[in-house]
């Protein structure tokens, strides 16, 4: 599923390929998305000119300007199976294409979900005030994210502080893999409750946190290339994990064997003699 970092990859992917491109012709062959493709998406598109690209959480901000028209965005999120690459012109879709957006250099913007969880929708106006968008937490890697937050935010909460850690409204694009492995980072078990945590530990997650984030999206990097051309699934890369999807295997730092719990309905993995 693409998280946070891939989102990101993708957004420094294909910006240089789309950033203040014309869109000359709209394509969509599957409008049942998991929001319907709006049925004027071809019309509102058509000449417009593609802004600077941003990501917020794992949305992905696509601003569009048409000529004598108010600010409008594409709101693209990728769901659980989606991807977003740069296509050559005359080279032909292959299954679970949905959407194309051709753009006047040929290059073509080509939307690729087989599961179809994924949406693109149109924003009109400024993009922050979107409802959407508006209650969301701070960015991971931004400065309004730190120790002291956690520590403020998780006073007097019973709740575990890996779904704590992985509340939008707490802070945003924290998914499960990113969640595991930034406690086990930090040394924290992931059963704790979140209003038991000292600041100085919250501290040391917070900085967990932008370190595997940083490390996946420096790792996505390195194939930013696969954004374009042929070579079909983009952007998705294995990161060497310590603790997430390896339950039973040993700890990489003590040998002991990792544990399974279920923590607001979503595994987690840990070491029980590295995390307390
Ligand atoms: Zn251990």
């Amino acid at each position: 599923m693409p998280e946070l970092p891939e989102v990101e990859t993708t957004r420094r992917g294909i910006a240089p390929h789309v950033e203040g491109r014309e869109i000359v012709e709209v394509i969509v062959r599957q409008p049942r998305l998991r929001l319907p493709v709006p049925n004027d998406l071809v019309e509102r598109l058509v000449g417009a000119r593609i802004g600077g690209l941003s990501r917020r959480a794992k949305y992905l901000l696509v601003p569009v300007q048409a000529e004598d028209a108010a600010s409008a965005s594409l709101l693209w999120h990728l769901g659980m199976s989606g991807s977003l690459r740069i296509a050559r012109l005359g080279e032909l879709p292959k299954k679970h294409d949905h959407v194309d957006l051709v753009l006047d250099d040929g290059a073509i913007l080509r939307y690729h979900d087989p599961r179809r969880f994924g949406f693109v929708d149109w924003l009109q106006g400024d993009a922050a005030r979107d409802p959407r968008l508006a209650r969301l937490g701070p960015e991971p890697l931004s400065e309004a994210f730190d120790g002291e937050r956690l520590h403020a935010l998780s006073r007097g909460r019973r709740l575990a502080v890996k779904p704590f850690l992985m509340d939008n409204a707490v802070v945003v694009g924290v998914g499960n893999i990113y969640a595991a492995e930034a406690l086990f980072l930090a040394g924290i078990d992931p059963r704790r409750a979140a209003g038991r945590i000292s600041l100085a530990r919250y501290r040391r997650l917070a900085a967990a946190v932008r370190e595997v984030l940083a490390a996946a999206i420096t790792q996505g990097g390195t194939t930013l290339r696969d954004f374009v051309g042929g070579t079909g699934e983009p952007g998705y890369f294995a990161q060497r994990l310590n603790v997430y999807g390896r339950d039973g295997a040993p700890c990489r730092r003590c040998g002991a064997e990792l544990r399974l719990v279920i923590l607001g309905q979503r595994a987690s993995v840990f070491c029980a003699a590295c995390q307390r």
